[in-house]
């Protein structure tokens, strides 16, 4: 295994075997209303899609951004002024930081970015160019001919009297919102309908050229006829009793004799601390800032967690350098230890071939060997450490100044000691050599090990504690260790 190729998990496999011959296409939608953070629902859908191409199965993998769908409401961040966008197509909003085509795409090409960084193989398909295009045209007329057939099922699923004047379909009215409940009369024909506009006027949505949508339950209906979809990933919400997926399944039977897709029933995910993931409450982990911290397939890792059937509550701070040394350890990466990694990076700032003289020292010769990946590494790292480390695991060599200031606290022992240790220490000594000596120093001078290891952290960092002593020693420049330690 390697960083290109993720194992494929045991629940994807099953699912893809419960999949039947194909060809298949596996589809995940998503409503770029706001920042988009939900990569579990996308990764579910990857696996499974990995997990069919595996079996030598023909896959379409498609990311169905629901560029149409109306804005319900708004977003955090997003100016009050916007209220007046309520019930516009997305794709027909202006960007409220005026740098890209719309609303939509402003939320969507972050997160499009993300997918391509992660090397994924998905197309990303908006639903306005869909109905700009004509793919939703069948349906839409198959929908409004069987109109009393939807709204049978709709009523059964909610146990609701549905409006009179319900339709499938929304026309765009002139003040731009999408309406339901105001077509008259279809024209099968002619792909249109005719609809009651805002003052009352009559007006007419051409529905070949997406003039308007269907509406949102029925749509996932015939999205999966309109694509040919034959896996579709679903969170809880959506699978409840009455959820979309029992209406939508039920219009399939009733009204558009296709094959209900296979699914799977994910769980969500929750930040530690801060609760559930939710755009509307602005706890939002987006996956271009998780690429910061760890490489794309330790992300997929994290994710789906052992099984997306199961709640996760993420820990990025304390917890996350255990996972990151699972994950390298499984990915047949070099085994430094994360925090280890997280010091070097810390001292060095990032510096590829000091890190690496630092870790050569430290006897980790294998995880410099390829520089490029040092590099992410070392990146990973320090951005970890800025963003999410613990303020403990926080480290910055003083400068000579602060050092001399920090070993006036000192007691006179203690800077015999560091005398001592600046003395005997030699340039080619590794992690278990100065560790050695750092010890055998200490006794040999009566003086408790945990003193003496505190000034040593006193006149480097500034604390009374550190990460292990002797490899961070070892690898610190000649120069930091000789003005540091002579005191
Ligand atoms: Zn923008």
């Amino acid at each position: 295994m390697n960083d290109r190729s993720p194992s494929i998990p045991t629940w994807a496999s099953k699912t893809a075997d419960s999949l039947g011959e194909g060809p298949h296409v596996v589809v995940t939608g998503i409503s770029p209303s706001g920042n988009i953070h939900n990569l579990r629902e996308v990764l579910v859908a990857e696996a499974v899609a990995n997990a069919l191409r595996d079996r030598g199965k023909e896959v379409r993998f498609i990311f169905h951004a629901d560029t149409i769908d109306p804005l319900r409401k708004i977003a955090p961040g997003i100016p009050q002024e916007y209220e007046r966008y309520i019930g516009h197509s997305l794709s027909h909003i202006p960007d409220p930081e005026g740098c890209h085509a719309s609303y939509s795409e402003h939320f969507l090409v972050p997160f499009e970015e993300s997918l391509r960084e992660m090397e994924m193989d998905i197309e990303v398909l908006r639903s306005h160019e869909l109905y700009e295009s004509g793919l939703y045209t069948d349906v839409t007329r198959e929908s409004l001919t069987h109109t009393d057939a939807l709204r049978n099922v709709l009523q059964e699923a909610s146990g609701r009297q549905m409006p009179e004047d319900w339709s499938p379909y929304q026309p765009r009215v002139a003040s731009g919102g999408l309406v339901g409940n105001r077509v008259i009369q279809h024209q099968p024909e002619e792909n249109s309908v005719v609809f009651v506009d805002d003052t009352g006027a009559e007006g007419v949505a051409d529905y070949s050229r997406g003039e308007g949508k269907l509406s949102w339950r029925v749509e996932l209906a015939a999205r999966w006829k309109a694509l040919g979809v034959t896996f579709e990933p679903f969170g809880k919400d959506h699978t409840s009793r009455g959820g979309s997926t029992d209406t939508a399944d039920g219009m399939c039977r009733e009204v558009f004799n296709y094959p209900i897709p296979g699914r799977y029933e994910y769980e969500w995910i929750s930040i530690k601390g801060q609760g559930a993931m939710s755009s509307s409450k602005g706890i939002v982990l987006l996956p271009e800032d998780l690429l910061k911290i760890m490489p794309p397939n330790a992300l997929r890792r994290l994710m789906l967690g052992r099984d997306p059937a199961r709640a996760l509550d993420l820990d990025l701070s304390g917890g996350f350098p255990a996972f990151m040394d699972e994950y390298r350890a499984d990915a047949d990466e070099p085994a430094v230890p994360f925090l280890h990694l997280v010091t070097v990076a810390q001292t060095t700032n990032g510096d590829t071939t000091a890190a690496a003289r630092m870790l050569d020292r430290g006897g980790y010769e294998q995880a410099t060997q390829d520089r490029d990946r040092l590099a992410q590494d070392l990146a990973h790292a320090l951005n970890w450490s800025e963003t999410w480390a613990p303020d403990s695991l926080k480290l910055r060599i003083l400068t000579p100044e602060e050092s001399r200031e920090a070993a006036t606290g000192l007691e006179d022992e203690q800077r015999a000691y560091l005398r001592s240790i600046s003395e005997r220490i030699e340039p080619d000594m590794d992690g278990d050599a100065v560790q050695d000596l750092l010890y055998s120093t200490a006794v040999g001078m009566d003086l408790k090990p945990k003193k003496a290891f505190a000034a040593l952290y006193t006149v480097l960092l500034g604390k009374k504690s550190g990460p292990k002593a002797g490899p961070f020693v070892a690898g610190l420049p000649d120069d930091i260790r000789s003005s540091r330690l002579s005191v």
